[in-house]
């Protein structure tokens, strides 16, 4: 059975991380508690198990955790959206502001065909700036976002209302204020 409170708990605020004024909210502990991270798994395994997806897609780097699991329980095929320099051949890239700087991402020019449609997985959504790099990237590749998911969701700094503006399906477990 799915509760928040679980998860929530398992969710450690630091405060001035990574720069002074910003509440990090730290998921570390959550991974340490298989109860909780079991959780977290089922409760996305149930949400897609039965949606049109045929791609997940993982952002860099926490959102590999759950991509593996979900596309190992899925059996569905698992792309990478990496920060830059990481991906070693031809790769597409997109530019994004986030709350601390500038960042990029890439993915494999043959991750995608056309047509296909991912489920973009990140561990949270903040300013949404990475989770709209990753969909326009699948967007260049002429494939659909079926959905935006996150364990995590700080809508106070809007990022899922902008992705939901920008037209994609926005999910999370839960959220923090
Ligand atoms: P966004 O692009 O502003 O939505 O930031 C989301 C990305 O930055 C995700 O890949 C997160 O892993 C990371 N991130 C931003 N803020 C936090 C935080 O408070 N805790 C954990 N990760 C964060």
């Amino acid at each position: 059975i799915f509760d928040t409170f679980t998860i929530k708990s398992r969710v450690r605020p630091v405060p001035d991380f990574p720069k002074p004024g910003v509440m990090f909210r730290d998921i570390t502990p959550l991974y340490q508690s298989p109860k909780a991270m079991r959780m977290v798994a089922d409760s996305l395994i149930q949400r897609y198990v039965e949606a049109p997806i045929t791609h997940i897609g993982a952002l860099d780097a926490r959102g590999f955790l759950l991509g593996a699991v979900l596309a190992y329980e899925l059996n569905k095929p698992l792309i990478l959206f990496r920060k830059a320099g990481k991906l070693p051949a031809d790769t597409l890239s997109e530019s994004y502001a986030t709350e601390y700087g500038e960042a990029e991402i890439q993915i494999h020019a043959d991750s995608l065909e056309g047509g296909e449609r991912v489920l973009l997985l990140d561990d949270l959504i903040a300013t949404g700036g990475t989770l709209l790099a990753a969909a326009r990237l699948v967007h260049r590749m002429n494939a659909e976002v079926v959905e935006a998911a996150a364990i995590i969701d700080l809508p106070d700094l809007g990022g899922s209302q902008k992705l939901q503006d920008a037209g994609i399906p926005v999910f999370s477990l839960c959220a923090f204020g």
